[in-house]
């Protein structure tokens, strides 16, 4: 198959390529570099079945010859990053979404749309299953994010319901592991950042929130089966361990063999005070479930960040 790929050269969608390449399909990466890195990609220079093109899928743009899919991963994804470009956040969700909806009607491709767990907001059902409508505070800080991700699933199933377009949701809770950018301010980086430099953990809040954490390479394995499957509403795809923040501390500091202290800093607003993925409909449906231990996919993480700090 040719697949095209909006944020090939973000954190996920770098690693989705890779995937994708082996298992034989051609790619043609898009991205605008607004918050993906060229470094991502480094590696599949030359490869012959991958282009990359620089491209803001929220201008106009056309692709020459046959497309078979189409997945749209593009945005910015961190609570930083999106508080950075609020503006360009629900841009490329709602135009840029769009545009790749059009190529794929006009190419007749399949589409995956990569939504998020953060259509849920400040979940009132816990774990989060996919009937629930969600709970998101529609101008608070987050909403910028939260409600362009609503509007590319709602304006999903509009392509699908008007046009027919084939198309796939997969909500994605969060996700770590090589190529994170090490200040994109998510709780993995900083954490793993400040415990190799021996600084303490800022820990937001009184740590009681929790979140469950999914590795790359699991999630990747999740989002190849959902766009084969013929399944046209949300599936949760994430990690069903939660913990708490503390408990996450304490996880890295296990892990690292740091003794840094923790420090206390003030819960940004809305922030979610539980999060983990009912996985139950992907089980069901595509075979599903994670397979890496939080344990082995932060040693895999570890090993790479490691890496960047030899280089700064
Ligand atoms: N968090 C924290 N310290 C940090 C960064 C994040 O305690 O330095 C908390 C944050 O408040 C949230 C959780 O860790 O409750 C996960 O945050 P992240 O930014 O990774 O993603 P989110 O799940 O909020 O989208």
């Amino acid at each position: 198959m040719r697949i095209v790929v909006s944020g090939a050269a973000g954190f996920i969608g770098s690693h989705l390529c890779d995937r994708l390449l082996a298992e034989g399909h051609t790619v043609v990466g898009l991205d605008n570099f607004l918050t993906g890195s060229r470094g991502n990609l480094a590696h599949l220079a030359g490869h012959a079945g991958f282009r990359l093109l620089e491209q803001d899928i929220v201008q106009p743009f056309a692709i020459e010859g046959a497309v078979d899919g189409v997945v749209n991963l593009a945005s910015p994804a961190s609570p930083k990053d999106y508080l950075d470009y609020p503006i360009e956040t629900l841009q490329v969700g709602s135009a840029g979404t769009g545009r790749m909806l059009e190529l794929a009607l006009e190419k007749g491709a399949r589409f995956l749309l990569t939504s998020t767990s953060e259509c849920y907001g400040d979940p009132l059902v816990h774990p989060q299953v996919e009937s629930d409508w969600g709970n998101v505070n529609p101008v608070g800080p987050r909403s910028c994010y939260d409600e362009s991700k609503r509007f590319a699933e709602a304006i999903t199933m509009a392509y699908h319901r008007k046009h027919g377009v084939r198309t796939n949701i997969a909500r994605i809770f969060n996700t770590y592991g090589p190529r994170m950018k090490l200040n994109d301010g998510r709780v993995v980086p900083a954490f793993l950042d400040q415990a190799l430099r021996g600084e303490p953990l800022t820990v937001f809040g009184a740590g009681a929130q929790t979140r469950s954490f999914c590795y790359v390479r699991d999630l990747v394995d999740g989002l190849y089966r959902l766009m084969f499957s013929e399944e046209r509403y949300p599936v949760n795809l994430g990690n069903p361990r939660e913990m708490t923040i503390l408990e996450f501390a304490a996880e890295i500091h296990r892990l690292t063999g740091a003794r840094s202290a923790i420090v206390f800093r003030p819960l940004p607003e809305d922030d979610p005070k539980r999060r983990c993925p009912d996985i139950g409909k992907a089980r069901a449906l595509l075979g599903w479930e994670p397979r890496i231990s939080l344990e082995e996919g932060l040693e895999l993480t570890v090993e790479y960040f490691r890496g960047l700090h030899a280089t700064v």
